[in-house]
């Protein structure tokens, strides 16, 4: 196949959408999101209404049918309207693990949730992480056991992003939300006795705390604990026992999205601290015209560069796997690369740009400031730098030397 770095007119249409939508309803209301500490469910609404939660959905179940490199597209241009990142969470985490659930969820599911997700009824989250474990999910508590024609449920969730707009039906969503939820149904297999279900938190089993976040305050983000609730059979999402395998697929999707986000973010913080650089005067000059500036821009220019053309290689490499060309194992090495580059390289630009400011950097209102508390969220969310470094390595120089934990 040859390279190619152009879009479809089809791709290029989406995104002129997406872009008049992003102009006219996000980016006046950004400054909402941080001070309410919410999304306006209307902009929700107005997303539900162009069809981008069923992007990706086939058109069967009421999608747009689309590939993972046209909702990356979507995705830049809500993180170009919203440096809070807020809004690109609610779109990757649904895009990415609402897919994972059509995937291997089986076809009474996909006419239950799948045709509802896809029209902007049901948001869907994920829901892997506890206050005993996140890296090594071996460690999780929750577990299911089977009853009559379901599961029971019970265990704790933490750190979990969209719990509020899960909960709360009729607000953001008309049936709010759920949750793919990894529980163990064997737990003396380990990471081969466990498995995902689709567990909504309107269920009144289900109750709800928030945290207060750091940045990216309009999603909400928080823990939930499951106590005793009954799913029926069709919530288990791919077979008993493979839950692990399949959440480390999900991972894979939404990794290429935050890196799209990551570097599209620090493209727009640059171009936007720019700005008031060009402006700014120090010394009988603009700020952005002493060469020190200049040399950090284009060092960081260039590093984002490189991000996004290898967020927009993970997001092909998406693609490539659901037309069976390329392979698990490459997936995820592209993927994990990806992060792991996406998130420092972003990190460090927005940190540079923010100085341009001066002390207006310091302020709340400043979306170059916020945007670096939205990025230090990948630090860790769908997995953490670190065990993006040890995924890349064990890819690279092979299983037989990854280091054996205890
Ligand atoms: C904003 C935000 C949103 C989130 N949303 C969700 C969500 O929606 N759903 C969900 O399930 N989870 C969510 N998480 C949780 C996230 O997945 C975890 O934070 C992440 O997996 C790390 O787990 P932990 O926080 O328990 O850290 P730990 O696993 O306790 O790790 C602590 C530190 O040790 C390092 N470390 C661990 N193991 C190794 C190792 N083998 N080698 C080297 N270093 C290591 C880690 O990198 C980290 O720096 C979210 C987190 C954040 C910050």
């Amino acid at each position: 196949m040859p390279v190619d770095f152009e879009f479809a007119k089809e791709q290029e249409d989406v995104r002129s959408t997406v872009r008049e939508f992003a102009e006219k309803y996000i980016a006046p209301r950004v400054v909402e999101f941080e001070e309410k500490q919410l999304i306006p469910p209307e902009i929700v609404r107005e997303m539900s209404r162009l069809g981008l939660f069923g992007i990706l959905f086939p058109e069967q179940y009421g999608g747009l049918g689309l590939d993972p490199v046209t909702a990356g597209i979507v995705l830049e241009e809500i993180v170009r309207a919203d440096l809070t990142f807020s809004l690109a969470v609610a779109y990757l985490v649904h895009t990415s693990w609402g897919y994972v659930a059509y995937k291997y969820g089986n076809e009474e599911f996909r006419e239950d949730v799948i045709r509802r997700a896809a029209t902007g009824d049901v948001w869907i989250g994920i829901a892997t992480t506890e206050p005993g474990a996140g890296s090594d999910l071996t460690g999780i508590a929750t577990a299911a056991r089977r009853d009559g024609d379901g599961y029971v449920i019970a265990g704790e969730k933490a750190y979990i992003s969209g719990v509020r707009e899960a909960k709360e039906r009729g607000v953001w969503f008309p049936d709010g939300g759920g949750h793919v939820t990894l529980a163990y149904t064997d737990k003396s297999k380990q990471h081969r006795g466990m498995t995902l279900f689709f567990v909504p938190l309107t269920d009144p089993n289900v109750s709800i705390r928030l945290e207060k976040e750091f940045g990216r305050k309009g999603w909400s983000f928080g823990s939930f604990v499951l106590s005793d609730v009954r799913v029926p059979e069709r919530y288990r999402i791919g077979e008993e026992g493979r839950g692990f395998y399949i959440a480390m697929e999900g991972f894979d999707h939404a990794r290429a999205y935050i890196a799209l986000a990551c570097a599209v973010g620090g493209k727009r913080a640059i171009e936007l601290a720019l700005e008031y650089a060009k402006q700014r005067r120090a010394f009988g000059q603009p700020v952005a015209s002493f060469q020190g500036v200049q040399f950090q821009l284009a060092d960081n220019w260039a590093a984002l560069e490189a991000a996004h053309a290898l967020a927009y290689k993970a997001l092909w490499a998406l693609k490539m796997e659901q037309e069976g060309r390329i392979g698990r194992f490459e997936v995820t090495r592209i993927t994990a690369s990806a992060k792991l580059f996406a998130v420092q390289a972003a990190k460090r630009a927005i940190d540079d740009a923010l100085r341009w400011y001066g002390a207006y950097g310091y302020t709340e209102e400043n979306p170059v400031a916020l945007a670096l508390k939205a990025v230090k969220s990948y630090d860790w969310a769908e997995g953490s730098l670190d065990i993006m470094r040890l995924i890349v390595a064990r890819e690279v120089v092979g299983r037989e030397y990854t280091s054996k934990r205890k």
